[in-house]
């Protein structure tokens, strides 16, 4: 087994300079590659200074990001800026501007915990202009998409209606407005077909993004293929057969050792058959309960199954003995 990489996700930037930089250091000096830290959280606030999005209170003022950027810069490593998608929430500047945008589930507008359409152009605008101004302004090394689906049960509402219409001459709401558990029994082919297309649209628009600023794209994707197609519209064996992601994290958060294998060795298989353009990571959560020992064997069993890469769910629950372990990996394998 060669040495699987190491990487972390840290959902919330610190909310002082020193406590940026001590986080990054603790890292860079226990030889992880790659930070991803969230910059766009689900309640549609962003954790950097944006001229397109509502920022979060505590980090007006000052730039978290670009600080643990050039301190990851400084030590040698890799820093991807990550954005929650087509989530949004109370904060969401998109959903105050354009209400028609907010997604309809079951026959409603969702609320609170809410999502954007991902079909209508401003949703796309919108979360592109935010992507732009990460790859043009931050010496990152990427850019992170993640809630790049759908959630169970919409989006129903009269763009998306119309669109069906129009492609398949069929109505969405035929079976009423709780046709989310059985969509379309006519043709479901044809139904996530037209539901995966538009976030798919969004990941080639991302990758164009991304590569015009020299960064690379990677993705946090439902690990259970191919069930995701149907319940998310997230179709990422579709991107990776069109070469959109550089790096690719199934967020394979199971507790038990045992499925988080399995479905690795399913990843495996679709990656590979992609000729290796794509970088596997296994997203792997570091449960509180664990021991070092436990998250340890099962980072290994992971690994064993023919990684690229350990993505952890995430830095706040990462011992040092955690990072002590990782660092052993290649040498005790
Ligand atoms: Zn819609």
């Amino acid at each position: 087994m060669s040495t699987p990489k190491i990487a972390t996700w840290l959902h919330s930037l610190p909310r002082t300079p020193e406590a940026v930089r001590a986080t990054v250091q603790r890292l860079a000096d226990a030889g992880v590659d790659l930070l991803i830290p969230c910059v766009k959280q689900t309640d549609g606030l962003v954790d950097y200074p944006s001229v397109v999005a509502n920022v979060r209170p505590e980090y007006q003022g000052w730039d978290a990001l670009m600080i643990a950027a050039e301190e990851a810069n400084r030590r040698g490593l890799a820093i991807h800026a990550w954005c929650c998608d087509f989530v949004e929430g109370t904060g969401s500047r998109l959903l105050a501007e354009h209400p028609e945008c907010r997604a309809v589930q079951h026959g409603r507008a969702t609320e609170g915990w809410s999502w954007a359409c991902p079909r209508r152009p401003e949703t796309q605008e919108y979360l592109l202009a935010i992507y732009r101004e990460l790859i043009d302004r931050y010496p990152v090394q990427g850019v992170h998409l993640d809630y790049v689906r759908y959630a169970d049960g919409f989006c129903y509402c009269d763009a998306c209606r119309e669109s069906y219409q129009r492609e398949t001459g069929r109505d969405l709401l035929t079976r009423g407005f709780d046709t989310w558990q059985q969509p379309d029994a006519h043709d479901m082919d044809a139904w996530i077909a037209w539901r995966c297309a538009p976030v798919t649209a969004f990941v080639r628009a991302a990758r164009a993004a991304a590569a015009a600023g020299g960064k690379a794209l990677s993705a946090a994707v439902f690990p259970y293929l191919p069930g995701q197609l149907q319940d998310v519209g997230q179709d990422w064996e579709g991107w990776l057969a069109e070469g959109l992601l550089d790096d690719i994290m199934p967020m394979t958060y199971s507790m038990s050792t045992r499925i988080a294998a399995e479905w690795t060795r399913n990843h495996r298989a679709a990656v590979a058959a992609m000729k290796g353009q794509c970088r596997l990571w296994e997203g792997l959560v570091r449960h509180r309960s664990w021991s070092a020992e436990r998250f340890l064997r099962h980072v290994q069993t992971v690994a064993a199954q023919g990684v690229d890469g350990i993505c952890i769910f995430d830095e706040p629950n990462v011992t040092d003995a955690d990072l002590a372990g990782l660092g052993a990996l290649g040498t005790t394998a």
